[in-house]
């Protein structure tokens, strides 16, 4: 069996019938058809096949999504046009009306919409557990529990879920599990080593890791990514030619990106614990988070994802010390998104502040003060620099 490094660059290639050493990109919406109408039948039915028509799938998605699967452990893949398409088509693919689901109290925030506003419209109940109190999860469970939705590290506030917990006891019960692997991507963690049945990410972030592209996959057993096939058909977001070419190219360096992130971000979380500026730290790579142990366990990286809380006499204070310190960054951008090249930062409590009321803000995690950082692959010395000449 190859290494992750190996399958980045080969996985898939067989999707490949060209010569050329790069695919080409199908910029088509159609294809011609056989001459034989049962096997243009066939074609227009097949799951996933690659040359029917373009929400059907595409030969470069199909080069891409197996290495993705590939690198997840998973037996297949589906990319669509973003994260959130993946998260809906693959959560409307377990649930129907008179299902409950169970989710966790902080999520990206479009999802958490999605649980809380889409769901219920369609008569499918929703209850939440705080996945830093793992065991709170078990009184939420019911009878017509069909589906427990996870993310970890989660959005904004890097809370880790134990997910072989949540696998165990799903598996027990035959709920079906998904979680979001944006934050960590795969080179930090699998969630199916731990149990769970299916990983969703936004390749947005990480996976396309360029900022140049919106993505997004659904891994799972080849039955369940059919099925989420199916339902793209009907829900429509499937991944452009020219994106899923982008993403590939992007994979390539997944590893290399991820492993100089990972680095960056550390150095750069322990350089704040002992800036006097700063009142908390939250990395998942750093004793001081509260659930490092976890962390440690079911990681195999801790992500350039990291939170810090800017010192004030109160909140009022701390809101405006953190939005002084984003604008005098030069280097680290102030732009919604994560998991580039380059080094990112956004204050929580304005983004969130239009979705969210300040008791949600409070069970989300977020702080007025909290700024969130993605760290890039840029020199750590400046990166720490332009910190010091912010808070400075
Ligand atoms: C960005 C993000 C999403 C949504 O992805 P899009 O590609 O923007 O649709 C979902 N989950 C997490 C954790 C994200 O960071």
């Amino acid at each position: 069996m190859s290494q992750i490094e190996t399958d980045l660059i080969h996985s898939g290639e067989a999707f490949n019938e060209t010569r050329s050493v790069v695919p080409p990109i199908y910029q088509t919406a159609t294809y011609f058809a056989d001459s034989n109408p049962d096997d243009f039948l066939k074609a227009g039915t097949e799951a996933r096949y690659p040359y029917f028509y373009q929400r059907h799938g595409n030969p470069v998605s199909s080069q891409t999504a197996e290495l993705i699967a590939k690198l997840e452990g998973k037996e297949a893949a589906l990319l669509t046009a973003t994260g959130m398409a993946a998260i809906s088509t693959a959560v409307l693919s377990v649930v129907r009306a008179g299902d409950h689901v169970v989710a966790q109290l902080s999520h990206y925030s479009a999802a958490s919409i999605l649980l809380k506003e889409l769901l219920p419209q369609f008569g499918i109940d929703v209850s939440y557990f705080d996945q830093q109190d793992i065991t709170s999860l078990d009184a939420v469970l019911r009878d017509n529990t069909r589906l427990i939705y996870l993310e970890t590290p989660s959005n904004p506030n890097l809370a880790i879920t134990d997910l072989a917990y949540v696998a165990n006891l799903a598996k027990a019960r035959g709920i079906v599990t998904i979680c979001d692997n944006t934050f960590a991507s795969p080179i930090n963690q699998r969630p199916g080593d731990h149990g769970i049945d299916v990983v969703v990410h936004s390749a947005t972030k990480y996976l396309g890791g360029h900022s140049d592209l919106t993505a997004g996959v659904i891994c799972g057993t080849e039955e369940m990514v059919n099925q989420a096939w199916k339902k793209l058909l009907s829900l429509g977001g499937s991944l452009a030619p020219f994106d899923a070419w982008l993403l590939l190219r992007g994979l390539r360096t997944l590893s290399l990106r991820v492993k100089q992130i990972n680095e960056n971000a550390l150095a750069l979380a322990q350089w704040f614990e002992k800036h006097p500026l700063i009142k908390r730290v939250l990395y998942c790579g750093l004793p001081s988070h509260p659930q490092y142990a976890l962390a440690k366990r079911q990681m195999n990286g801790y992500t350039g994802m990291l939170c810090v809380e800017v010192v004030g006499k109160d909140e009022q204070e701390q809101f405006e010390r953190a939005q002084l310190v984003l604008n005098n960054l030069r280097i680290f951008a102030n732009a919604a998104s994560l998991g580039g090249v380059e080094s990112l930062a956004v204050h929580p409590a304005s983004m969130w502040g239009l979705h969210h009321s300040p008791e949600q803000k409070l069970k989300a995690g977020i702080n007025d003060g909290m700024l969130r950082i993605s760290v890039g692959i840029e020199h750590i010395d400046d990166l720490v620099g332009d910190f010091e000449q912010a808070l400075g």
